[in-house]
């Protein structure tokens, strides 16, 4: 199928309690996984690149990387037959409107650093822009936060207010909003619990969809808790790369003469084949496409 935009399935998702995931690719393999999974589970699914990715894989130049992305989600989402979503996460301004012309069907504009009203009016006319493309706008309303190596404070965490939830979806028009629960990206453990009756106070006011950031850090009750209660788009990203790495890294240990690269990326993407295929069932999207 071409890329397709998911927000029906988020949608539905949403009413029937379960979720879409959203994968993050750094890498071709790591992408063509994404997709080979979604495939083998007849699900709906995301390929999700973070602004790290694109510098990487644009060798320090993120148009580049948006260049390079776009073309093999394209061809990844082509060669099956499952509904295949490519997402732009964390992006600027800048790069939001460069992922929409580049045929992403999904994009996320990350307004942090602005005062609320303006993230607003940014988001506004970014969701404008978006839907003239028929992709889907994520937004976020509190800070998900990106530790970075350095230690992190949970008492320093901003969770999302509700009532500032429900100002900015009624006011931007987002498809789909991303809030503050209590998760962390990057985490290489699931140590964290969710804040999950200040997610029903969000689901109340908020009609959107609602998604979760870091859940590689959260505990599964806690994500299969949160779907239920209107998490409709979960993201996972360390889990993932922990999956495609380990597979590398036993072909590696296992044999130090090794040179060809195609020996060890192909355990590494059937590594995370599998490691899609299991969230993607744990989520309830498997059968869903
Ligand atoms: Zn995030």
């Amino acid at each position: 199928m071409t890329l397709q935009n998911v927000l029906p399935w988020i949608i539905r998702a949403h009413k029937e309690g379960w979720a879409v995931g959203a994968f993050n690719a750094n890498t071709m393999e790591q992408a063509q996984a994404i997709a080979l999974a979604a495939q083998a589970e007849n699900a709906p699914a995301i390929i999700q690149i973070s602004h790290r990715a694109l510098t990487y894989i644009g060798s320090g130049n993120e148009i580049r990387g948006l260049q390079y992305i776009a073309a093999i989600g394209k061809v990844a989402a082509e060669s099956v037959s499952a509904p295949v979503s490519l997402h732009l996460d964390h992006g600027s301004e800048r790069d939001v409107l460069q992922a929409l012309a580049l045929g992403f069907t999904s994009v996320m504009f990350d307004g942090d650093g602005y005062p609320f009203d303006e993230n607003i009016a940014i988001t506004k006319k970014l969701c404008e822009a978006a839907h003239s493309v028929n992709a889907c706008m994520e937004a976020e309303v509190g800070e998900v936060p990106k530790p970075d190596g350095k230690e992190l404070n949970h008492a320093n965490i901003e969770l999302t207010d509700p009532d500032e939830a429900a100002r900015f979806a009624e006011m931007t028009g987002v498809d789909i909003l991303a809030i503050a629960l209590g998760s962390v990206h990057g985490m290489k453990s699931k140590e964290v619990s969710l804040d999950l009756n200040r997610l029903e106070t969000i689901r109340a006011k908020v009609s959107q969809p609602l998604v979760l950031h870091g859940s590689s850090g959260v505990s599964d009750v806690d994500i299969k808790q949160g779907v239920s209660l209107g998490l409709a788009k979960v993201n996972v990203a360390t889990q993932m790369s922990a999956a495609f790495t380990g597979g590398i890294r036993d072909v590696l240990s296992k044999d130090g003469d090794v040179v060809d690269p195609r020996k060890y990326l192909t355990v590494g993407r059937e590594n995370q084949v599998a490691a899609v295929r299991e969230r993607i069932r744990f989520l309830g999207a498997n059968g869903k496409a």
